[in-house]
């Protein structure tokens, strides 16, 4: 029989592999096929995938529906493009029923593959309409430490985890940094969530006037930060924030790759968050994982530019991706779609999240390792760091305090993630999530912190 593990090992290049050690080690689990919330692996073990994949997995596995969505519509259209004025239609019905969902001011939406593409777009659509707009010079973009925006090479550098520039000359010049709303290592013992707020929107400023405002064109941010840690925001973060971008002309890019159809218990992040963008991108859960889909979503104030001084300017927009309206992936996400508000998925998330982010409240109590746990819908967190007279202190990063909970955990049959920068344990469950699935993962992951923590003091 071919060992899948050994061709694995020898001839896939992993994303972030060196860092795990995968070369020496192989795949920690090889997954074989997957239903609802659990994945069976090469071995027959099954696993509670506490992380829907890569938080995209929002309608759990195995849906037939899906399945035969994508094998229809590529028994039918397997491909056609959306370049110049061709089109597919499963891709024009999504299109609708997308801005359908969307906050009012929505217009258009531009389709690609993945939620790195989606911000690239994201930097072209912005540098056209200053462009078209006379405004050159004014190009830069400022994200949040801790923002998670992709690996290209414009949304890499995004990206606010220094990790994932090293190596690679990121992030490019136009981009720069501020700080994450992140309650453990940002916020004054003193500040309240008002005086937190002013002060982060008092950095914004103070970065815009240095910079010049004229030379800022956008701010991106997620509604709530997924990969860098689950960082909720403060109350009143994004209106103290957004008064700061109107008053110097820098449009809002809303990252809704993960909090996008439903997450957070509304259709879109920005309407639980409370933010107006101008911009916003989405993925993942846009198909819940069963295709590579994105869409940058347009708001009519950027449009107007971009097909009116931006058209007789410069012609066409001269960027689109060989999967531009990709009919079998709007196939896909179509009916999934159509799962989401049969089972009122939107709303099963936003429960399911409270009862998620109580029970590990409760559970988490009582291990003083733990500096918060936090969590906004099915987007959850454990912060663990060493206690101190004056507070928190993070542990060294050899000590690899989150990978090895994630690792106990995995052993007993629960799939967590470790987010970097810090060392916090991750959730983001499938909305089909049970309060009885839910209860297994607290309970395997508090087990594994436990030891973990006992091991510490050993
Ligand atoms: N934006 C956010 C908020 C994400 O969480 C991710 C991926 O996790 C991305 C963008 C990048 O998406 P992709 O991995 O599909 O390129």
């Amino acid at each position: 029989m071919t060992d899948t593990r050994d061709l694995d090992r020898r001839f896939v290049f992993h994303p972030f592999s060196m860092a795990q050690g995968h070369e020496q080690s192989g795949a920690l689990m090889m997954a074989q096929s997957a239903e609802g919330c659990w994945i069976t692996d090469d071995s027959g073990k099954r696993h509670l995938d506490s992380m829907a994949g890569l938080w995209c997995v929002n309608v759990g596995y195995g849906r037939e529906r899906i399945a035969d969505a994508l094998a229809d519509q590529a028994r039918k259209l397997s491909y056609f493009h959306g370049f110049s004025s061709m089109a597919t239609e499963p891709a024009a019905i999504l299109a609708e029923r997308v801005i359908a969902k969307a906050p009012d001011g929505f217009s258009k939406v531009f389709f690609g593959a993945s939620g790195s593409d989606a911000n690239d777009t994201q930097a072209k659509i912005v540098w056209y309409y200053n462009n078209a707009r006379g405004l050159p010079n004014k190009k830069k973009i400022i994200a949040r430490d801790r923002g998670y925006h992709g690996v290209t090479v414009l949304s890499g550098g995004l990206t606010g985890l220094p990790g994932l520039h090293a190596g690679f000359d990121l992030p490019l010049p136009m981009i720069r940094h501020v700080s994450a709303p992140h309650n453990i290592w940002t916020r004054n013992a003193e500040e309240d969530d008002a005086a937190f707020s002013a002060r982060l929107a008092q950095e914004l400023e103070d970065l815009i006037l240095a910079e010049g405002p004229d030379t800022v064109a956008a701010f991106i941010a997620e509604p709530v930060m997924g990969a860098g840690g689950v960082i909720v925001p403060p109350e009143g973060y994004f209106a103290a924030m957004q008064a700061v971008l109107d008053r110097y002309d820098v449009l809002l890019i809303a990252d809704e790759v993960i909090c996008g159809f439903g997450r957070l218990g509304t259709w879109f992040g920005s309407e639980r968050m409370g933010m107006k963008p101008d911009l916003m991108s989405v993925a993942k859960g846009i198909t819940s994982g069963y295709a590579p889909l994105s869409g940058v979503l347009v708001g009519d104030k950027v449009w107007q530019v971009i097909s009116g001084e931006g058209s007789a300017k410069y012609g066409a927009f001269g960027h689109g991706y060989t999967y531009t309206a990709h009919p079998v992936m709007a196939a896909a996400a179509l009916a999934n779609l159509d799962i989401v508000e049969e089972e009122n998925l939107v709303e099963r998330a936003g429960q399911m999240g409270d009862y998620l982010n109580d029970a590990l409240a409760k559970a988490f109590a009582d291990l003083p390792i733990v500096a918060e746990t936090r969590g906004k819908g099915l987007m959850a967190a454990v912060e663990f760091a060493r206690p101190t007279r004056d507070g928190w202190q993070k542990f060294d990063p050899g000590l690899q305090v989150a990978p090895r909970i994630v690792r106990a955990a995995l052993q007993d049959g629960v799939i967590s993630r470790a987010l970097p920068n810090g060392d916090a344990v991750s959730f983001s469950p499938p909305f089909t999530v049970t309060a009885e699935e839910i209860d297994l993962v607290v309970s395997t992951v508090r087990k594994a912190a436990g030891a973990v923590c006992d091991a510490l003091r050993a």
